[in-house]
């Protein structure tokens, strides 16, 4: 029979875990699914773990590990895709927000053949206005640089264990799980779910980190940032000449200007240009520099007792 693997990466989190796991295993018994839980938790200071053990006690099926600090989401979908021994594996979000109940669609999808099945948001739940302005506009651009529609698509997914396999041999640290099922191509379908709302705890966005996450994610996927450099300077290129050739005409005419002005102008826009280049080109060569030292997305510190073997990310029992 198969076996469905469910990835769940958690942060501080310790009011959702019990919540999530009756859910999540009922559903699986009323649906006859063979299924494991995997919770990851991200380096949570409460007491996420301990309830992810408690858990594992009580049901075999749930198992999970603790990471030695914050790593991000990103890294815990890997760490729980490297956990997973399922034929196919879902991710998502702990705190429900997406809907279990899309679960058992996804499943059937898996059987008839789908590799990927994407879960397609078809609200946004209930956000501030604030925060739909600032993720929409990140959204857009994230769009347009990496040519996908990511307003409605989501950390929410089945994948294959095929996929899964190719995912886990992407050696970069720095990943972007929502593109990279795209990135994998296979055989790709959508299901719209409604974002539900967040019953225990809160968001773990704020503004500014989904800022950073926006500008990682936009370097990761993209070198567009890098020939707007080219543009920059093609554009400089094109006024020098203009305005080269008007300066000597004119000192050639023996009424050169009086360009105290123009010369302050001249240095300050292409002060600003230069500078932002560089900004730029150093942040992707900060990238590279992460990506070089080559370190492990994640290390784990805990493990449940139903987890053996080895797992990357440098844990020892
Ligand atoms: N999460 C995580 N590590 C983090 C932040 C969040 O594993 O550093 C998890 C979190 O526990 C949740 C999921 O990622 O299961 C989505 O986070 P959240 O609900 O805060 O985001 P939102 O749903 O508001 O986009
Ligand atoms: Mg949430």
């Amino acid at each position: 029979m198969a076996l469905l693997s469910i990835v769940l990466p958690s942060y501080n989190e310790e009011m959702n875990i019990a919540n999530t796991v009756k859910t999540l295993s009922e559903l699986m018994e009323r649906e006859r699914i063979e299924y494991e839980l995997i919770f990851v938790s991200d380096g949570s200071t409460d007491g996420t773990f301990s309830e992810i053990k408690k858990a594992s006690e009580a049901n075999p099926r749930v198992k999970g590990v603790q990471f030695s600090r914050n790593f991000g989401k990103e890294a815990g979908i890997f760490a729980g895709l490297e956990l997973t021994v399922g034929d196919a594996v879902i991710v998502m979000d702990c705190d429900l927000q997406h809907p279990p109940e899309v679960i058992p669609k996804m499943w059937q999808m898996w059987k008839e053949g789908a590799q990927i099945v994407e879960g397609k948001k078809s609200n946004r739940g209930k956000e501030s206005i604030f925060y739909k302005m600032s993720a929409g506009l990140f959204y857009k651009i994230m769009s347009k640089l990496i040519k996908m529609d990511m307003n409605s698509s989501s950390d929410f997914k089945l994948l294959d264990r095929k996929v899964v396999n190719v995912l886990l041999t992407l050696p970069e640290r720095n990943t972007f799980f929502r593109a990279l099922t795209f990135w994998a191509g296979f055989d790709t379908r959508t299901v719209e779910y409604e974002v539900q709302e967040r019953k225990y705890g809160a968001s773990k966005w704020s503004l500014w980190s989904l800022m950073k996450y926006a500008i990682a994610n936009a370097t990761s996927f993209s070198t567009l940032p890098l020939q707007l450099v080219t543009l920059m300077g093609t554009i400089s290129i094109i006024f020098s000449v203009i305005l080269g050739i008007q300066t000597l005409v004119k000192y050639l005419m023996g009424n050169s200007v009086e360009g105290f002005t123009t010369v302050i102008l001249l240095i300050l826009i292409i002060g600003g240009f230069i500078m932002l280049s560089l900004g730029i080109i150093g942040h992707y060569i900060a990238r590279v520099y992460e990506e070089v030292k080559g370190r492990p997305k994640y290390v784990i510190n805990y493990v449940t007792d139903n987890i053996r073997g080895n797992v990357t990310g440098s844990w020892k029992k």
